[in-house]
Formats: structure tokens, sequence, C-alpha cells
């Protein structure tokens, strides 16, 4: 059986605003084996690029974790399982860009635009490998350019970012983030604005990548036919909880939430172009004063009294697929 890389348990994650705290992130638990791509799924303000922010200790100033634990590679490295911050910072410098990378949404953002390409990769493969030489570190950066298809790499690492496509752009960020061979992708809605070929170039490269140096990998989206394309398993969340989770089979065939059926029948599917795209009224919850039962509960056509009471649990529907909804629970009927 593949190994455990990541086991994220009871995650919460809060943000201290002016108008209050954002309970951004809510009891969220879930795992990724070694070699699986996991899809995270959800609109925006969902949570799920805080819980990556939250993994990666990249939360912004007034963002905590405020309970769980994150296990990597059978080390708990949330920020309370060390003595101080100095030793967490320490743990998670020598892990990030290492063992866990992540490719963020805007590579413009994250690259410097006063840097070559070639500078911002060898001080990423310096920082990990500070004894290798000056000839090797520049073969290293234009081998990393070429495996992830830049043409042309011994003309590239040279330029800057501004003189570069969108899509090569992101090449770029992708060569950053998987140089040093690590265990575990995080790519945060990597597709977005980029055109659709290189959509699936993009695509290509993270599953190519994930295979040949057997890295796991979580793709946060809100775009379903990444998912289907890309991933072995996914997890849907909605108002900062995981409200399903199964393979891929599981929640496009037999999805169980209603928030996940409202998901599917809002987009195209291939196998029934006659389909109406229906859309889900109403809007996500006020994460300030978050329900206390079922984030979905007000838009949702099958709610009772009790979802408004309480968040249901997770049911199990077999050994890879969860959902939380009380349509599924036994205690519902008598509470209606
Ligand atoms: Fe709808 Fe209730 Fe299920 Fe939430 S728990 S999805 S409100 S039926």
């Amino acid at each position: 059986m593949e190994k455990t890389i990541l086991e994220v348990k009871n995650l919460s994650v809060d943000f201290a605003t002016d108008q209050g705290t954002v309970r951004a992130v809510r009891d969220v638990s879930f795992h990724v084996k070694e070699g699986e791509i996991l899809g995270i799924v959800g609109e925006s303000g969902s949570g799920k690029s805080v819980g990556m922010h939250a993994i990666m200790g990249l939360l912004a100033a007034n963002g905590h974790v405020t309970g769980g634990d994150i296990i990597f590679n059978e080390e708990n490295i949330a920020r309370k399982a060390f003595a101080n911050e100095r030793a967490y910072e320490e743990k998670m410098c020598a892990i990030r860009g290492k063992e866990i990378s992540m490719i963020f949404q805007n590579p413009m953002s994250f690259l410097n635009p006063v840097l070559t390409v070639g500078s911002q990769l060898r001080e990423v493969i310096k920082n990990h490998n500070p004894k290798l030489g000056k000839a090797e570190l520049g073969r290293r950066t234009v081998e990393q350019l070429h495996l992830v298809g830049i043409p042309s790499p011994e003309t590239v690492v040279r330029q800057y970012p501004y003189a570069l496509s969108g899509g090569m752009r992101q090449r770029v960020v992708m060569a950053i983030a998987l140089v040093n061979r690590p265990k575990l992708i995080i790519a945060d809605e990597p597709t977005t604005s980029l055109d659709v070929t290189t959509q699936a170039q993009v695509l290509d490269i993270i599953r190519e990548m994930s295979r040949q140096i057997h890295a796991s990998a979580i793709v946060v989206t809100h775009d379903l036919g990444i998912v289907a394309s890309l991933c072995d398993r996914v997890i849907i969340m909605y108002g900062g909880k995981l409200v399903e989770t199964g393979n891929i089979r599981e929640i496009f065939y037999a999805p169980d939430h209603p928030y996940t059926k409202g998901l599917l029948n809002s987009v195209n599917n291939p196998e029934n172009d006659d389909r109406e795209l229906m859309t889900i009224p109403g809007s996500p919850p006020d994460m300030l004063n978050p329900p206390a039962g079922c984030p979905f509960v007000d838009r949702c056509n099958k709610a009772m009294r009790i979802c408004k009471k309480k968040m249901p649990l997770l049911a199990v529907l077999s050994e890879t697929h969860s959902s939380s909804c009380w349509l599924r629970q036994k205690e519902a009927k008598q509470h209606g």
C-alpha cells in the first residue's frame, strides 16, 4: 500500500480583521498518498487556498492556525509542534522549495522582475545544495528549463520575466518549484489566466513531472475539467468545510452532496451536450459569522430544520467516498 505523505487533521485557520474574525478553514481533515494527485475544488472563499498556505506556513500576518495537525512525511509540521517561532521557521525553510513546493497562480507576482530567470532558478537550487559548483549549477538550471518544455533554455536563463509570455512564465515558475525534486507539489490555480492550449501543456507538465519524480500533488482549482483530467481523488470544499471527498469516478458519476451536484450541473458535460446548465442560486456564507450547521443551508433546496442547527458528520459511503450531509444521517429523520 502507498505511504501517506501528508495527513491534515482537524485544521482550522482564522483571520483577524477590523470587522471581526474570519473563520476561513474549519476543522478540515484529509490525506495525500505517495504519487497521488489530489484535487481540491471550491468557489472563492471556500478555504481551499488558505488551507494550502497554512500547510506551507505562508499565511498573511493576520492569519493563524487555531487548531489541528499537519503531518508531513511522518512529522508534525504544524506551528504548535515547535517550541518557538524560530524553530518553526527554520524547519519550514528547510522544507519549502525542497520537500514541498508550491506553484502559485500568478507567475508575474511570484517571479522577481529585476532578476534574470537563471539567477532565480540558481538561487533555489543553491539554497538546498550549498556545495554545488558554478558549472553544475548552470548545467542544472538549463536542464530544468528544458524539462518543463522551454525552448532555447540557454537564452531564457539570461532573460527577465517581463520578456516572456504568460505561458513561458508559468513554466519558469514550475521549473523553480520542481527543481529540487519535492515529495509534494501544491499547485494553487496553476492555469488561471492562461489560454486553453497553454493550460493543457501546464497540466501535462504537472502530470509528467509528478510521475517522473514520484511526487504527490495537490491541485487547487475551481475547474472541474482540470480535476477530471489530472486528479486521482478530489475534495469538495464549501464555507471553510470539507463537504465531500471521493475518487474521480465517485464524484463525477455518483456525487452525493447537494453542493457537489450543483457544481456538476453548472458545467458542460461532453457525454450529455443537450443538458441545460444550472446555476446555484444565492451566495456563499459570511465567514465572519459562518452558520452553526451546514454551510450550504441557505442555498440548498433539500435543507431541513436540523441543517441550520448542527453540522452533519462525514458519512462514509465507500472506502474512498464520504459526504457531509444530513440526508445521509438517520438522526435527521428524528429532528426533521
Ligand atoms: Fe442541504 Fe442539509 Fe445536506 Fe446541507 S446538510 S447539503 S442543507 S440537506
